[in-house]
C-alpha cells in the first residue's frame, strides 16, 4: 500500500430527487449551499493539518456537484492550500448533463481532469421516468462540450434493468453511450431501494424480473467488452489506462478519507463516517466510528468485485479442501476462474457475487 491518499468530498445537494435514488442529499438553495461550503472548507483544513500524506485522487461527488458552479475553483484551491495534491493526481467531478451552465469551464479551471457524468439513458421517455432533469440531447451536447474544453477522461453512467426496458431498448441505450465514445463506462442494475418514489409505486411499475435483468447484465458486458472496453469491476469498464483510481482504492482496502454529511473513510485500519446530517455538519462536523478495516472477509468481498480477483492464499493461508471443492463447483458451473490460489469471477459469477462470496467465506473466517 503507498502512503498517499484518496479524498472524496461530498456535496449534498440537488434541485430535484429522482425517483429511484436514495443517496443522501438535501434540496439546493444557495445560502445553505454557501454556509455548508465554509463548514466543508473547515474539515478541509482540520483534516489537512492533521494528516501528513499526499493526495493522488480527488473526487467530488454528490447530489450534484455541478450545483457548485465557480465554486469549485475555490473549494480545490481550499484542497491545494491544505493538503499535497500530486502533480498527477486525478481529480473527478460529477456533473449532470446540461447543455445550458458553465460548469465545466469553471471545473477546468479549477483543475479537474475527469469527468463523470449522469446520462443514464440515451431514451427521453425513461429518464422522465426516471424523474432526470436532463435530456439526451443535454447529455450529447454536455459530451461534445467537454471534449472542446480539452477533457480527455471522461465517464459516463449508465443504468439498465429500467422500468419496461428489454433488450432492445438495452441496445438503443448502449449505443447512445457508444457514440459519446467515453473513456469509461459506469453501469448500474436498478436496485429499488426504500425511501425513494419508485419504492412507493414499485407495483406499478414494468420492471424486469431476475431473469430478464441478468440477460441485459450479460448483454451490456458482452456489448461492451466487444467495443474494446475492459470489464474491470462489476459495474465498471473502462479503455486502457481509463480505470477510476480513486474508486480502485475502495476496492483494495486503500486509504481515503470523506468530507461531507454521509462520506465515509478508511484511515490507519479504522473506517468512519460523518452521519446523513447536512444540519449537523454544518453546526458541528463530528464523525463516527465505523469499526475496524482491513479484515479476511472484507479483503475477499472487495477483492472480488475485481475482475484481477483475489489471491486466496492471503485470505486464507493453505486453503481448506472444503473451500477447493466450492471453487471446483462454482469453476464448473461457468461462475469463477480459478488458477489456485488465483481466483476471479465471470461476468455471470459477477451476478451473484454475493451469494458466492458468502459461500466461500463459510465457517473458516
Ligand atoms: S441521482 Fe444524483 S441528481 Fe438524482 S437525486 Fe440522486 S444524487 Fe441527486
Amino acid at each position: 500500500m503507498t502512503n498517499s491518499l484518496g479524498l472524496y468530498i461530498h456535496i449534498p445537494f440537488c434541485e430535484k430527487k429522482c425517483n429511484y435514488c436514495d443517496f443522501y442529499s438535501a434540496f439546493y438553495n444557495k445560502d445553505t449551499l454557501s454556509v455548508y461550503l465554509t463548514a466543508l472548507k473547515g474539515e478541509i483544513k482540520k483534516w489537512g493539518g492533521k494528516l501528513d500524506r499526499p493526495i493522488d485522487t480527488v473526487y467530488i461527488g454528490g447530489g450534484t456537484p455541478s450545483l457548485l458552479g465557480e465554486e469549485i475553483i475555490p473549494l480545490l484551491d481550499c484542497v491545494k492550500t491544505n493538503f499535497t495534491v500530486l502533480d498527477k493526481a486525478e481529480i473527478t467531478v460529477e456533473a449532470n448533463p446540461s447543455s445550458s451552465d458553465d460548469f465545466l469551464e469553471f471545473a477546468k479551471c479549477a483543475g479537474v481532469n475527469r469527468l463523470s457524468i449522469g446520462v443514464q439513458s440515451g431514451c427521453d421517455d425513461t429518464l422522465k421516468t426516471l424523474g432526470r432533469t436532463h435530456t439526451s440531447r443535454d447529455a450529447a451536447i454536455t459530451v461534445q462540450k467537454a471534449r472542446e474544453l480539452g477533457f480527455d477522461n471522461i465517464s459516463l453512467d449508465l443504468m439498465i434493468a429500467l422500468p419496461d426496458s428489454n433488450l432492445q431498448t438495452l441496445k438503443n441505450d448502449i449505443d447512445f453511450i457508444l457514440s459519446l465514445n467515453p473513456e469509461h463506462i459506469s453501469s448500474y442494475i436498478l436496485k429499488i431501494e426504500q425511501n425513494t418514489a419508485f419504492f412507493k409505486k414499485q407495483d406499478a411499475l414494468n420492471l424486469p424480473d431476475d431473469d430478464d435483468s441478468a440477460e441485459q447484465y450479460l448483454y451490456m458486458c458482452d456489448a461492451f467488452e466487444k467495443n474494446g472496453y475492459n470489464h474491470y469491476e462489476i459495474s465498471n469498464f473502462s479503455r486502457e489506462n481509463k480505470e477510476s483510481r480513486h474508486n480502485i482504492k475502495y476496492w483494495l482496502g486503500e486509504d481515503y478519507l470523506g468530507l461531507g454529511p454521509a462520506a465515509h473513510s478508511c484511515l490507519d485500519g479504522k473506517r468512519f463516517y460523518y452521519p446523513r446530517d447536512l444540519m449537523g455538519f454544518i453546526k458541528n462536523p463530528q464523525t463516527v466510528y465505523d469499526g475496524e478495516a482491513g479484515g479476511k472477509q472484507e479483503a475477499l468481498m472487495l477483492g472480488l468485485r475485481l475482475s484481477r480477483g483475489v489471491d486466496l492464499s492471503k485470505i486464507y493461508g493453505e486453503i481448506p479442501e472444503m473451500i477447493r471443492k466450492k471453487i471446483n463447483l462454482l469453476e464448473n458451473a461457468g461462475y469463477i476462474k480459478a488458477n489456485l490460489p488465483h481466483i476471479s469471477l465471470t461476468n455471470s459469477g459477477m451476478l451473484i457475487s454475493n451469494s458466492i462470496i458468502t459461500e466461500l467465506l463459510g465457517d473458516y473466517l
